[in-house]
C-alpha cells in the first residue's frame, strides 16, 4: 500500500531523469494517479505533445533522437525547446548513435503499477549517451549479476502498445553486432 512513491521505487526523480519522457525508466518517472484509464492508457502510455512528438515517431522508426544547440554544440536529454547549457533556442534534433555506457540501475522487484507489475524484476537505468546526455531508461536482455557500471550498451526498441514505442538499452555484444543470421 505505502511507500510506492512514484512507482521505480528506488532512483527518485531528477530533472534528466523524469521530465516529459519518463515513461521508459519502467515507472520510475510515470505520473503519480494516472493509472490505467478507458482509452487503454497505462503507466507506461506517455504524454505525448506537439513538441516531443518527433522524439516519438522517431523512436517509433527506430531511431534514437537527442537535442542539440547549434550555438554552444551541447546535446542534452531530455528535449526541450531550449539549450539547458546556454538558454539558446537554437536547438535542434539530431539522431543518436544509440550507444551510451551504464551510469546506474536499480533493479525494482515490486511495481504495483500496471503494467510494470507483470514485468519485475527489471532494472531500471540510467545511461550515459555517447553523445553526453544522460537519459533513464531500463537495460533488457541483462541478467541482474551481469549489469556493471560502464558496461557498453545499445539502443533497442520496445513496443508498448497503442503505437507507442519506447527506446531500451541492451549490452553490446562481445563481437559488437552480429550480422543477421544467414536464411533469416
Ligand atoms: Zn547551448
Amino acid at each position: 500500500m505505502s511507500g510506492r512513491g512514484d512507482g521505480g521505487g528506488s532512483t527518485g526523480r531528477t530533472g534528466a531523469a523524469s521530465g516529459r519522457m519518463g515513461v521508459a525508466s519502467g515507472g520510475t518517472g510515470a505520473t503519480p494517479g494516472r493509472a490505467a484509464s478507458p482509452a487503454g492508457r497505462t503507466a507506461a502510455t506517455p504524454d505525448i505533445d506537439d513538441f516531443t512528438r518527433p522524439w516519438w515517431d522517431a523512436a517509433a522508426e527506430g531511431r534514437l533522437l537527442i537535442r542539440r544547440c547549434a550555438a554552444c554544440r551541447r546535446a542534452h536529454h531530455y528535449p526541450r525547446e531550449f539549450c539547458p547549457h546556454c538558454w539558446s533556442e537554437e536547438v535542434r534534433w539530431e539522431r543518436a548513435s544509440g550507444r551510451a555506457t551504464l551510469y546506474t540501475w536499480s533493479v525494482v522487484h515490486r511495481n504495483d503499477l500496471p503494467p510494470f507489475g507483470a514485468r519485475t524484476p527489471y532494472a531500471a537505468a540510467v545511461v550515459d549517451l555517447a553523445e553526453g546526455p544522460r537519459m533513464m531508461t531500463e537495460i533488457v536482455e541483462c541478467a541482474e549479476e551481469d549489469l556493471r557500471i560502464g558496461m557498453e550498451l545499445e539502443v533497442a526498441f520496445r513496443e508498448e502498445g497503442g503505437g507507442v514505442v519506447v527506446p531500451v538499452f541492451r549490452p553490446v555484444p562481445e563481437a559488437d553486432r552480429p550480422a543477421r543470421p544467414p536464411g533469416a
